[in-house]
């Protein structure tokens, strides 16, 4: 029988949503919804120490503006809670219980003492634990017991041969037990290890595939080992690359801040879309069937599939990110663009009273990053000193001599317009241009340097004075006819 797709997302509230937290997330999501399955989120926080406050909220909201609706999680609740690991923290030792009552686990009762004097020696140096408890007589078990001296519960692995498992990125994976240390399945204190309490968590809420980070592969003998010592079917594995970072000399080394954001949080104050930001993490190490790249959350949910990933690391590049977040841009509506744009248009105009849809319009389509905005469209709130020479250009074909000229034709022209809007001023300076006899580009190129004070704008000559209004428009004007006289 298979079982329904269960996954869970199990991150630990650090306050920090790292883009591999993300993709491990994402992923997850998508194997679920791919095949008609449910999404999880369990919290991880049984490690007190790297508590951060407020970090819960982080989780939520990421998943929130990512779009990736848990259907079962702290906040909503389902069948299998409690959601969060701290809440669950007696669950754990009645299952280390049984380990000891099947020979697969054994009360280790060694001082912090003994186990530093451990690290004095050449074998124990870097780490690990020589197995004293492992086969006390039950006797001694029961002394210490009666003492009261404290206690861990170790995992008792197996001395020879081998454990061997077929992950669904890395494929078959052997590691021989002699390596596998009794690692600590639950503290002094009674509760569970991450190693214990990860493997409990994901049988008793069903989980059918675990993906995680690959600095977990070496770990999953052991945690195999203690599914098979209690009889559980053992989850679907799907260990995920490293993500990459691009190094000025060429090489990568992993993705780190010196690369560039690495929070989806940060992403955002860079400027990029979190819709732009999820398509790419999507491609960052699974490869669709076809070669489509953009993909909405939904279409992802149908093309996903566990067998296009690679194991390979990805390169996380930044160009690329920005490419598809031009693409998310372009695609927008004006009106959801402005609504992206609002913050970062009004961050440059303040409160001067121009039409933010209208400056949306003008940016859109050169825009590839929201924060790109101001920089770009700061002469609308005050125009820059700019050196005359701008108004020579070749292309235009205007030079000192024609370029007062024609602004003053400009002026002439708008300053009795009684309406103003962009067809009135598009039809007015190219009806000049024809009764001058000029290319439009002599006629615009003049206006628009004099309402600017900039060689390359969002938007020409017509969409500018339409946004600055007659009175702006003319008062600048007569600004470049003074420079130019
Ligand atoms: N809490 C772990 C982490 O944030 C999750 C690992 C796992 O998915 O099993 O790294």
């Amino acid at each position: 029988m298979t079982r329904k797709v269960r996954t869970r997302y199990a991150p630990s509230p650090t306050g920090f949503m790292h883009v591999g937290n993300l993709r491990t997330a994402l992923y997850e999501y998508l194997i679920a919804k791919s095949q008609g399955g449910t999404f999880v989120l369990r919290i991880e926080d049984t490690d007190q120490e790297r508590y951060v406050d407020g970090a819960v909220d982080v989780i939520y909201n990421t998943l929130k503006t990512a779009g990736l609706k848990h259907d079962e999680g702290p906040d909503i609740g389902g069948d299998y809670g409690p959601y969060v690991q701290s809440e669950r923290k007696d669950m754990y030792l009645p299952f280390a219980e049984k380990l000891i009552e099947n020979g697969k686990a054994y009360r280790c009762f060694c001082s912090k003492e003994r186990l530093e004097a451990l690290r004095n020696t050449e074998e124990f140096a870097q780490g690990g634990y020589d197995r004293h408890c492992r086969d006390l007589p039950q006797e001694e078990i029961d002394k210490l017991l009666a003492e009261g001296v404290p206690y861990v519960i170790r995992q008792k692995m197996p001395l020879d041969g081998e454990t061997t498992f077929t992950d669904s990125v890395f494929g078959e994976i052997t590691a021989p037990n002699s390596e596998l240390q009794d690692q600590i399945l639950i503290k002094t204190d009674g509760y569970p290890t991450y190693n214990f309490a990860n493997v409990i968590d994901d049988h008793t809420m069903g989980i059918t595939h675990v993906v995680r980070g690959n600095e977990y592969l070496s770990s999953t003998p052991k945690y195999n080992l203690l599914y098979e010592a209690f009889g559980w079917e053992i989850p679907t594995y799907v260990h995920l690359p490293l993500i990459m970072g691009q190094n000025d000399d060429g090489t990568t080394s992993k993705l780190s801040k010196r690369h560039g954001s690495t929070g989806f949080e940060d992403l955002i104050k860079d400027g990029f879309l979190p819709q732009a930001i999820i398509n790419y993490i999507a491609l960052l190490g699974w490869c669709p069937k076809d070669n489509q790249e953009i993909f909405t959350l939904a279409e992802l949910e149908k093309a996903f599939s566990i067998d296009g990933i690679s194991k390979s690391p990805a390169v996380f590049d930044y160009n690329k990110l920005e490419w598809f977040n031009g693409e998310y841009i372009k695609a927008m509506s004006v009106q959801e663009f402005e609504q992206a744009a609002r913050p970062y248009i009004l961050q440059a105009i303040g409160n001067k009273p121009f039409d933010t849809l209208k400056i949306a319009a003008i940016l859109q389509q050169r825009t590839t990053k929201l924060t790109q905005i101001p920089a770009v469209i700061d002469f609308f709130a005050q125009q820059p000193e700019y050196s005359k020479d701008l108004f020579v250009n070749k292309k235009s074909k205007t030079n000192f001599e024609n370029a007062p000229i024609m602004l003053k034709a400009v002026y002439d022209e708008l300053s009795v317009l009684e309406q103003w809007n962009h067809d009135i001023l598009h039809d007015t300076l190219i009806n000049l241009a024809v009764k001058l006899g000029v290319k439009n580009g002599t006629v615009m190129w003049p206006a628009r340097i004099a309402v600017s004070g900039k060689a390359v704008t969002p938007g020409g000559a017509v969409e500018i004075l339409d946004i600055l209004g007659k009175k702006e428009s003319l008062k600048r004007m007569e600004q470049g006819l003074q420079k130019l006289s």
